[in-house]
């Protein structure tokens, strides 16, 4: 497996903030219960830390909402992903076969064949 650890998906960046937030929330609880019990700064500090998690979690959630998106076929077993618009690479989720995601043009402009007679310098 030597995929990277990029987000490729939407999912991988919202389900990423979904753990920051879970991983927040055991902090708390164990800020609160530590500040409760044992009446030191550490409870405090765990406390703080959950806070921030939460916060950054809470941050990529939105990212991941807010992503741009494209549809990329896979040629292969037909499967529509839905993949962030600056991934390069894929690997379709379904079948497990790579995606050519070279460019990709919107279907509403025909390719304009103009051979030597503009040249935009
Ligand atoms: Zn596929």
């Amino acid at each position: 497996m030597a995929q990277s650890t990029e987000p490729k998906t939407r999912f991988d960046i919202v389900s990423k903030g979904v753990g920051l937030i879970a991983g927040s929330l055991m902090m708390i609880i164990i800020g609160i219960v530590v500040s409760l019990t044992l009446r030191n700064e550490f409870g405090l500090s765990m406390l703080l830390m959950g806070v921030c998690f939460g916060g950054y979690g809470g941050f990529q959630i939105y990212q991941g909402m807010e992503a741009r998106t494209k549809q990329i076929t896979c040629p292969h077993c037909g499967e529509a992903n839905q993949i962030l618009s600056e991934v390069k690479s894929f690997t379709c989720v379904q079948c497990d076969k790579p995606l050519k995601l070279v460019a990709q043009r919107p279907p509403s402009s025909p390719s304009p064949r103009r051979r030597g007679t503009k040249r935009l310098s």
